[in-house]
């Protein structure tokens, strides 16, 4: 991994379209650049931020990752509840964006896989019981702030709950950030344990406890309007030396979205 590290400066100036300096890497596929309308913000480990690409720091829908926010609220608590959900492309009237269905899932597959209906039906459950527990006002302020730096003021006034739609966990244009956004966020200590939980939940058993600096990748799909192949791809992730943030361009797919990452940002194969 200390490769990836020492070749990151390389890698900004193949980005950049510079000649790279002093000498070309040994290896061209360590230099992947970015494709036309793919936007990326990349950090290493002083924090600070280098945006790529086509607009890297316009906001538009995050799509599916609208599940790192509730990894934050109720992740330690769904994954000790080991909750399950069948994916079948459709569920209480909603359609999953992908029409076959996901399948039987569990937290860690429902948020790699992408799964926005499992984390529907689960933000539910949980607003139930947090309405139960804590009542109206409460409920909602847990709410906002979680999904704050992505709502805008997006979210009706008042002091009531929303209701929890298929818009809090993807679709729909409530929720949105930039690459440059979604990596400051990523990048803040408040998100330690969320980025920790998602490092356990979308690595290998063994590479989560072996394998040093082990990439997490979390690949999101942003449908747009009411067909589903027109919608807009992102993925995040992190070895936890760089952390960075992905977005296709419209017409790009989940499996677009994670080739690409692995590509770009080098990660070995197995990781
Ligand atoms: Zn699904």
């Amino acid at each position: 991994m200390w490769i990836i590290k020492s070749l990151l400066p390389l890698f900004v100036c193949a980005l950049l379209g510079a000649a790279p300096a002093p000498a070309p890497p040994a290896d061209k596929a360590l230099t992947a650049p970015l494709l036309p309308g793919e936007a990326l913000a990349v950090a290493g480990t002083d924090g600070q931020v280098h945006l790529f690409g086509a607009e890297p720091s316009r906001e538009s829908a995050m799509g599916g990752l609208a599940m790192l926010p509730w990894i934050k609220l109720e992740g330690m608590s769904w994954a000790s509840d080991d909750l399950r959900f069948a994916c079948t492309g459709k569920w209480d009237g909603q359609p999953c964006w992908q029409p076959k269905g996901h399948g039987k899932l569990n937290l860690a597959s429902a948020l790699l896989l992408d799964c926005h209906l499992a984390f529907l039906g689960w933000g539910r459950a949980s607003l139930h019981g947090w309405l139960r527990d804590y009542g109206d006002g409460a409920a909602r302020a847990r709410l906002e702030d979680a999904f704050e730096p992505f709502l805008g003021h997006r979210i009706p006034p008042g002091n009531g709950l929303p209701a929890i739609s298929p818009d809090w966990v993807g679709d729909g244009e409530l929720l949105r950030t930039s690459p440059e956004a979604m990596l400051t966020w990523l990048l803040d200590p408040a998100q330690d344990e969320t980025v920790r939980h998602c490092k356990r939940l979308l690595t290998t058993f063994k590479n989560y406890n072996y394998a040093e600096n082990a990439w997490w990748i979390k690949a999101a799909y942003a449908p747009e309007g009411t067909e589903a192949p027109v919608g807009r791809a992102w993925a995040v992730g992190s070895n936890g030396q760089i952390t960075a943030v992905l977005r296709l361009p419209r017409g790009g797919g989940w499996a677009d979205a994670m080739r690409r990452f692995r590509e770009i940002l080098m990660v070995p194969k197995g990781m």
